[in-house]
């Protein structure tokens, strides 16, 4: 007789319901069901993909190495797949994922075009009730949010969006069909990570391409390839040693982390370097020293490398004084990578408005306004204005614990977890790269992997036990947020108005959300608190139910 029936309680109808079929919750799945539990996952999209499924924009693809942004954990997978660039393209990580969910036949676990709508706690039942738009209400003994740090796309709050006369994108919700700009006048607003891929290959295909930007945003080019193949044999002939090293750095990236700091060096050694990591491309720029997101002076170096290198590359002198960022010390926003970016303002058909001095106004129905009064008439107008990141989805999702309160509710000064796997107060409920957790700061498939493999072990050892209930203690989650801000604040990352520290959403609170400390500290910290009987977690068997 099962537990459920010994207290009279109808048993759940799933162990576990994952809500996502991204990267997370593909792995989740896959785990769950090796475990031998019931599981069932809900994605909103019509695929699997996740960000790869949603961002179809031009010139959308990953700024970290396609041999190290893959999964590790089959090593099946990753001798069989064939990557063709060394930075993949959308449309090659969504066939991957596609790959993925077929070789491991998870499609049968997962409802599609299916959104979740509320989660809400039985405290007498240790059970949660999942409802969907759909209808459905499942009632599952484990909840797992596999819902994204990226996946809340958000349009500003500009006046007269409604109002205009020609279509509108947003980056992170592009079109299934093919868009084609040929011949039209294009704004992108925005220039973060995405607006710099799309804007080149926006730029060549457009008849004209206005960039609206308020801050700019430092890029590295990306030097982007195709796959070299013994470059890709290396790689293939050493996978899982590679992995494991990769595990265990800051940043779950194997790359060349210089152990100088940049001041340690002469100013001519240090351009070399700058020079040489330029030449080599992409985010591992921010290694070319140990102390450029550490000490402001070392930074500045790496910040006015950039600088010159816009100033060499942007004819036009006034633009390039205004590409070149200066209002916050260079990778405390999201370092970009890209391929021709700085370039693409040399071309005839491309201008740059300047938001600082010239805000956007209102849309009207021919275009942009700006507040002098002057309209740019476009026919399309591309918002790469990025997401709710990190707590939107799940603020947004109606998720109710012990005594109903919601996580909305509980989150309101800013998110509250314990490790960035769980929150006090609502038992059984885990999250994927929540906040709290290295997630956006690192390769996120590594981070994903990590806590999948976590979660799955905490069930079957709770399954093992014949426990039921799993929740993070207050205290403890009050020291680990505690610790967070703590390392945060040893970084620069928290002088730079970001997405990491919810400043991009109008009323969000400001804190530094991702964990800093790093991914291998990280790792060792999780093993640590499973090892001691899961400390910082009550354990327990169901409530009795009331006769
Ligand atoms: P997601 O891929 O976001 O999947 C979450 C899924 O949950 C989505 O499909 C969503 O539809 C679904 N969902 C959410 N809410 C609900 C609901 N209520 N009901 C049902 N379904 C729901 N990371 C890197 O490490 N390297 C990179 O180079 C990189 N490039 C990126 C480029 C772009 C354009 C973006 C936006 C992000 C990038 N990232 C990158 C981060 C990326 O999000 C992660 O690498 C990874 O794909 C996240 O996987 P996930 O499964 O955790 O989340
Ligand atoms: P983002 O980094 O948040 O950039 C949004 C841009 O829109 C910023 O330039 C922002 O300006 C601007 N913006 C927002 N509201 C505005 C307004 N009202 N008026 C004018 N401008 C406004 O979003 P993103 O580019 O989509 O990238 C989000 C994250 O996704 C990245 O940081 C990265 O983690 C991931 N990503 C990765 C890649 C990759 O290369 N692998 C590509 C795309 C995305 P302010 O800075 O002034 O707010």
């Amino acid at each position: 007789m099962t537990q459920d029936q010994q207290r009279g309680a109808a048993p759940p109808d799933v162990d576990v319901v994952v809500v996502g079929a991204g990267f997370a919750g593909l792995y989740m799945l896959y785990r769950l069901r090796g475990l031998g539990l019931r599981a069932r996952a809900f994605e909103q999209a019509s695929g699997v993909g996740g960000t790869w499924w949603w961002n179809r924009y031009p010139g959308a693809r990953c700024d970290v190495e396609s041999m190290q942004y893959s999964y590790g954990f089959s090593d099946e997978l990753q001798q069989e797949w064939k990557w063709s660039e060394r930075f993949a393209s959308q449309p090659e990580i969504l066939r991957y994922a596609n790959h993925v969910a077929d070789r491991l036949d998870l499609r049968q676990y997962i409802s599609f075009s299916t959104r979740v709508q509320a989660a809400s706690w039985d405290e007498a039942t240790d059970l949660w009730t999942v409802r969907t738009d759909k209808g459905d209400a499942v009632r599952a003994r484990h909840v797992v949010m596999a819902t994204g740090c990226l996946s809340t796309a958000r349009l500003p709050e500009i006046e007269g969006i409604g109002s205009f006369g020609g279509r509108t994108y947003h980056t992170g919700q592009w079109p299934h069909e093919a868009v084609d700009f040929t011949g039209q006048r294009v704004a992108v607003i925005g220039t973060g990570s995405s607006a710099i891929q799309a804007i080149p290959v926006i730029a060549a295909q457009a008849a004209q391409l206005t960039v609206f930007q308020r801050t700019a945003n430092f890029s590295i080019p990306s030097h982007n390839a195709p796959m070299d193949e013994p470059y890709e044999q290396e790689w293939k002939s050493d996978y899982p040693a590679r992995r494991a090293k990769a595990r265990a750095q800051h940043t779950g990236i194997l790359r060349n982390l210089n152990d100088k700091g940049a001041l340690e060096v002469s100013e001519e050694e240090r351009r070399a370097e700058y020079e040489r990591r330029w030449a080599v491309g992409g985010t591992a720029f921010m290694v070319s020293f140990n102390d450029l997101v550490l000490n402001e002076e070392s930074n500045r170096t790496a910040a006015e490398f950039v600088r010159s290198k816009i100033r060499e590359i942007v004819k036009d002198a006034r633009t390039a004084e205004l590409l070149a960022p200066k209002d916050h010390p260079i990778g405390t926003k999201r370092i970009c990578a890209d391929t021709g970016y700085y370039e693409t303002f040399n071309r005839p058909n491309v201008s740059l408005v300047d938001l600082r001095s010239n805000p956007i106004e209102r849309i009207v129905p021919e275009g942009v306004k700006l507040a002098d009064g002057t309209v740019h008439a476009v026919d399309a107008i591309v918002f790469a204005t990025g997401f709710d990141a990190m707590t939107g989805t799940l603020t947004s999702m109606n998720i109710s614990g012990v005594g109903g309160e919601t996580l909305a509710e509980k989150w309101a000064a800013g998110p509250r977890t314990y490790l960035g796997l769980c929150s006090a107060g609502f038992p059984n409920l885990f999250m994927i790269t929540g906040p709290g957790s290295p997630s956006v700061l690192s390769n996120m498939i590594v981070s994903i992997e990590q806590h999948v493999d976590w979660i799955a072990q905490c069930l079957a050892e709770l399954r093992q036990k014949g426990l039921t209930r799993i929740e993070a203690e207050r205290e403890a989650e009050d020291k680990w947020v505690e610790h967070n801000n703590e390392v945060a604040h040893r970084t620069l990352y928290p002088r730079a108005g970001s997405w990491y520290m919810g400043a991009n959403v109008k009323g969000k609170p400001r804190v530094f959300m991702p964990y800093i400390g790093g991914v291998g500290t990280y790792r060792k910290i999780c093993d640590e608190v499973a090892a001691e009987s899961y400390r910082g977690f009550r354990l327990g068997e169901p409530a009795a139910v009331p006769a």
